[in-house]
């Protein structure tokens, strides 16, 4: 019998500090402002109680993290996985607050998590532990403060329940206090779409920068929820195919492309992607390893590590996702040549529209889709050539030109604000 020695699973905080440090000693930061940024500001845990359907009461974990508040309230999305940590949600918040700073849009970054399968979960206790966890961290959220938002498992409905539950609490609606609602009640046009619209922007612009067509190139995408299938369905939109998608239950793969349409309604259907007819059952692993031009990791963390960098075949990865790909696993993409659109740029589009709900919010005011893709658009282009020009200019891959563009930036709004009291 063979040993063979299987490298431990790093934590997202773990990644999230490494390459926080990567930036800081480029960035020759000085090293109060360093201990600052390393760590989250707040860090909230709430036990909360919610009754069950059959009279029981059952206690849940949950978290709300604010990592840096120099340019802003607090904003990132809630994730319910059984999964969820607090480790998992530091590293989250970091990285919003990176990724706010990377697109110029003036918040902190915050996250928050339940530990929780809402599988498994009726309507009615979905959203009474909405409802009850939102009371419990209302004691930091609010529109001037900390802005929540949608993530893993987490619906425009769940967002109308954070949005009634303060507003009951403080007896006035208050639209502004969580993005990614209904447009029913205070949500902006394009919001749903705009993590995988941003991502497909920055994917355009990479393509421009490495002279390669769009137009029949081959995409893989791993996820097929709200960042995975509308991108999906955005990459078939100009032109190319994708030919392999999966969700947690597995992939599927048709080299002659997929009908993405088509794969959306099956799921809807029959809750999974597999068994699409006309494709092939395939594992998670193959979708990352699938011959293709573009890879969008679009599900969770940890995907693309060392033990599998080295099969992935794409020439462009896009992180939809947050955090799919660990330090190890970019040092080795860079040396093969992969470009890779880090998470904090390619998926900032979500933030970025949240951003305009917030504003139109704010302002009691509703924008057409039209004008929330323009101002999309604008802002992704300008990020993207501001880190490709870092990253080019240093001779780092885009994830430490992005990094450094956004340490900087936060750390400039940190030390000008200066140490209170
Ligand atoms: P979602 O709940 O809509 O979809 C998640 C998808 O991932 C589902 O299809 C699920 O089946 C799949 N999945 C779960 N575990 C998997 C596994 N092990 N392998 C393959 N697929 C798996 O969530 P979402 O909002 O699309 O979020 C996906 C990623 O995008 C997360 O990393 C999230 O933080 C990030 N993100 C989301 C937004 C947003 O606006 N929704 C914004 C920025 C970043």
């Amino acid at each position: 019998m063979t040993t063979e020695k299987v490298a431990a699973p790093i934590s997202a905080w773990a990644v999230a500090q490494q390459q926080f440090d990567l930036a800081a000693d480029m960035l020759n930061l000085d090293p109060g402002l360093r201990h600052v940024l390393r760590e989250p500001r707040r860090e909230l845990t709430v036990h909360f109680p919610v009754q069950m359907d059959d009279g029981s009461v059952k206690v849940y974990t949950g978290y709300r993290v604010q990592h840096n508040l120099s340019r802003g309230p607090a904003k990132g999305g809630i994730r319910y996985h059984q999964n969820v940590s607090l480790d998992e949600v530091k590293a989250l918040a970091m990285w919003m607050t990176w990724k706010c700073a990377v697109v110029g849009i003036p918040y902190g970054g915050g996250k928050g998590g339940v530990i929780v399968d809402p599988k498994k979960l009726s309507m009615k206790e979905l959203e009474h532990l909405s409802r009850r966890f939102f009371t419990e961290i209302e004691v930091l959220v609010g529109p001037e403060r900390d802005i929540p938002a949608p993530d893993v498992n987490t619906t425009p409905q769940v967002m109308s329940w954070f949005m009634d539950t303060y507003s009951m609490h403080v007896g006035y609606t208050v639209p502004g206090v969580v993005t990614g609602k209904p447009i029913s009640l205070g949500g902006s046009e394009g919001r749903n779409e705009a993590t995988a619209r941003g991502c497909v922007y920055t994917i355009a612009e990479a393509a421009k920068h490495l002279g390669m067509d769009l137009k029949g190139a081959k995409v893989a995408v791993q996820g097929f929820g709200n960042a995975g299938s509308i991108a999906a369905q955005l990459m078939c939109a100009e032109g190319s195919t994708v030919v392999a998608v999966s969700d947690s239950q597995g992939g599927i793969r048709n080299m002659a492309g997929l009908n993405i349409d088509g794969v959306i309604a099956w799921k809807k259907e029959h809750g999974t992607v597999r068994g699409y007819p006309g494709s092939k059952d395939i594992s998670n692993a193959e979708v990352l390893e699938t011959e293709c031009d573009v890879l969008i990791p679009a599900a969770l963390e940890n995907q693309i590590t060392a033990a599998n960098a080295h099969k992935v075949k794409a020439r462009i990865v896009a992180e939809a996702a947050n955090g799919p790909t660990t330090p190890d696993a970019d040092e080795i993409l860079f040396n093969r040549g992969v470009f890779l659109i880090p998470d904090i740029l390619a998926n900032a589009g979500g933030v970025t529209v949240s951003y305009f709900e917030w504003v139109q919010d704010l302002n009691r005011d509703h924008w057409t889709e039209d004008d929330v893709n323009a101002k999309l658009k604008t802002i992704m282009v300008k990020a993207f050539g501001e880190v490709l020009m870092q990253a080019t200019k240093e001779g780092v891959n885009m994830r430490t030109g992005a990094y450094l563009n956004a340490v900087q930036r936060v750390a400039d709004a940190t030390a000008m604000r200066g140490l209170y009291p």
